[in-house]
C-alpha cells in the first residue's frame, strides 16, 4: 500500500469509528454493556477477520480504533492478556465449539486470562515442566506449581501447560488446556516486585480439574500450540504491547459492574510503564535540559532504536502473513527491551536528583521512576534477552543449534534439576 493509500485507508477508518461512536456511545451504560456492544461491533481486535470477531483490517487498525475511543472520550475496547496471546491462540487452534466459548467472552471483556506457563524449574526451559495433567473420564486432574503468572489474582481462565505424557520427549508429551481458575484446587499467592507492586504471582494447582472438552489443540500437541502464544505475546511486546489493561477486564477486575462513562475518565492517556519519545522530549524542555549535549545524544539514540523496531514490527506482519517470522519476533522483542530500558535511562539523566522522588512527590505521580523499576522486566518476560538472541542465531543467522543433552530421551528419563516442593499453605 503506497503512503497516499495509507492515509486514505486511515482517514477512512477515523470516519467509520467516529459515526459508529456517535451513534453507539453513551456514557451511562455499564462498563459490561459497553464492551458487549463494542465486542459485537468487531472493535475490540479489529485486525482480526470478520469470521473471527474483527473487522478484517490491518493490525495498526487496533491503535488507531484505542486512540480514536479515547480522543472521542469513550471508554476503550477491552484489553489484556486474553486479547494478546488466548483469543489468537484458541482461534488457530480451537475446535469451533472451544472458540464459540471462548473468544467472545474475550472480545467482550467479560473475562480476563493469565498465562500459567513458567514453573520454579521451567523458565527458559519450558519443555522441562514437571506440571502434571492425569486423564480421568472426560476430565483431566492437574498437580504442579506455576510462578510469575501476571495478573492471576485478577484473572477467570489461565493458558495452562501440564505435562500429559511423561514417557515421551519433553516436547512431545505437553498439552494446552484453557484452565478455568475458580475452583477448589487452585491457591493463588501474589509476588512482590521491585517496583512495590505485585504483578505477579504464584499457582499452586493440587488436583485441580480441567474438563477434556478445554483441551486446545489435541493431547500432547501443546508445543505447537505454546508457539502461537509466545509468538503472540512476543510480537506484541515488540509492537509496544504490554501485559496492562485498562481497566481490567472480567468479574474480578471489579470494572464491569462501573458506569462506563465513569471509567473512560480514569484511563490513563498512555501506559506508565512505557514512555513514549514526545514525553521525554517535553520532559526535557520542562527541566531545562534540552541543550544538554549528553542528554541530546541519548535522545537520538532512543528516536534511531523507535525507527528501526517500527520498521522491525512491519517486517515481522510481513512475514507473519507469509506463515514465518519467529525470529523477527524475537529480534522485536529484544528491540522493544533496548527502547523500554533506554527511554527510563534517560528519563532519570534528566530528571537528576528528582528522579529520586517517587509516587505522588515525584514529578508526574513518580511515572519516569515507575517505568525506571519496571524496566529491568523486560529484558525476562515473554522469554529473556538471551532466549531471544539464541532464537535469532539459530534461525535467523543459521548458527549451530545449542547442545540438547536430552534430546530423544524420555521426560521422565532425563537428568532434572529438582525444585523444592512447596506447598501452598507454607
Ligand atoms: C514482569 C514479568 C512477568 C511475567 N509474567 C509471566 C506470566 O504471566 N506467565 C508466565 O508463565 N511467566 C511469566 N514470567 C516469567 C518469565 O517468562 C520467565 O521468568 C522467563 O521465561 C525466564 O525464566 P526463569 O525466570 O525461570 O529464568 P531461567 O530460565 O532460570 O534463566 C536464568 C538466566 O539464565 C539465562 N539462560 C537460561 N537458559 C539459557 C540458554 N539456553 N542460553 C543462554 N542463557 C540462558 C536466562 O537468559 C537468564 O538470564 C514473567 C516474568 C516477569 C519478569
Amino acid at each position: 500500500m503506497s503512503s497516499e493509500e495509507g492515509s486514505q485507508a486511515g482517514a477512512d477508518l477515523a470516519r467509520e469509528v467516529l459515526a459508529w461512536l456517535e451513534e453507539h456511545w453513551d456514557p451511562a451504560l455499564s462498563v459490561e454493556e459497553w464492551w458487549r456492544l463494542v465486542g459485537r461491533a468487531g472493535w475490540t481486535a479489529p485486525h482480526f477477520s470478520l469470521e473471527e470477531g474483527g473487522r478484517g483490517l490491518p493490525r495498526s487498525a487496533d491503535r488507531q480504533v484505542r486512540a480514536l475511543f479515547a480522543s472521542h472520550g469513550a471508554l476503550r475496547p477491552p484489553g489484556g492478556l486474553g486479547l494478546l496471546m488466548a483469543a489468537p491462540t484458541i482461534l488457530r487452534h480451537g475446535t469451533p465449539d472451544q472458540i464459540a466459548r471462548h473468544v467472545p467472552p474475550i472480545l467482550e471483556g467479560g473475562r480476563a486470562w493469565c498465562q500459567l506457563f513458567s514453573e520454579p524449574g521451567a523458565g527458559s526451559d519450558l519443555a522441562g515442566l514437571s506440571t502434571r495433567a492425569v486423564r480421568d473420564g472426560d476430565k483431566w486432574r492437574i498437580t504442579g506449581q506455576k510462578v510469575w503468572s501476571s495478573m492471576a489474582l485478577e484473572a477467570d481462565y489461565g493458558m495452562l501447560l501440564a505435562r500429559t505424557d511423561p514417557g515421551v520427549p519433553k516436547h512431545a508429551g505437553i498439552s494446552w488446556f484453557a484452565f478455568p481458575l475458580d475452583q477448589p484446587g487452585v491457591t493463588i499467592r501474589p509476588l512482590r516486585e521491585m517496583t512495590g507492586e505485585a504483578l505477579f504471582n504464584e499457582v499452586f494447582l493440587d488436583g485441580a480439574i480441567c474438563n477434556d472438552a478445554d483441551l486446545i489443540g489435541g493431547e500432547n500437541n501443546g508445543w505447537a500450540v505454546t508457539q502461537t502464544t509466545l509468538f503472540f505475546e512476543r510480537t506484541g511486546i515488540g509492537a509496544g504491547g504490554s501485559h496492562a489493561a485498562f481497566p481490567n477486564p472480567g468479574r474480578k477486575g471489579g470494572a464491569l459492574g462501573r458506569i462506563a462513562g465513569e471509567a473512560a475518565k480514569d484511563v490513563p492517556p498512555a501506559n506508565n510503564k512505557v514512555i513514549a519519545f514526545d514525553d521525554l522530549a517535553l520532559l526535557a524542555k520542562r527541566m531545562g535540559r534540552n541543550g544538554d549535549p549528553q542528554i541530546r545524544q541519548k535522545l537520538a539514540r532512543l528516536w534511531s532504536c523507535i525507527q528501526i523496531g517500527s520498521w522491525n514490527a512491519r517486517r515481522s506482519r510481513a512475514e507473519a502473513k507469509a506463515g514465518g517470522g519467529a525470529a523477527v519476533a524475537s529480534i522485536g522483542k529484544i528491540s522493544q527491551t533496548r527502547i523500554m530500558k533506554l527511554s527510563a535511562e534517560v528519563a532519570l539523566d534528566i530528571l537528576g536528583p528528582a528522579g529520586m522522588v517517587t509516587a505522588d512527590l515525584g514529578i508526574d505521580h513518580g511515572r519516569f521512576v515507575d517505568a525506571f523499576v519496571f524496566a529491568p522486566a523486560s529484558s525476562i518476560y515473554g522469554g529473556t534477552d538471551e532466549i531471544q538472541r539464541n532464537i535469532a542465531a539459530e534461525r535467523t543467522l543459521g548458527l549451530p543449534r545449542e547442545p540438547s543433552p536430552d534430546k530423544g530421551a524420555s521426560f521422565s528419563a532425563s537428568p532434572r534439576r529438582e525444585q523444592p516442593t512447596r506447598s501452598a499453605r507454607g
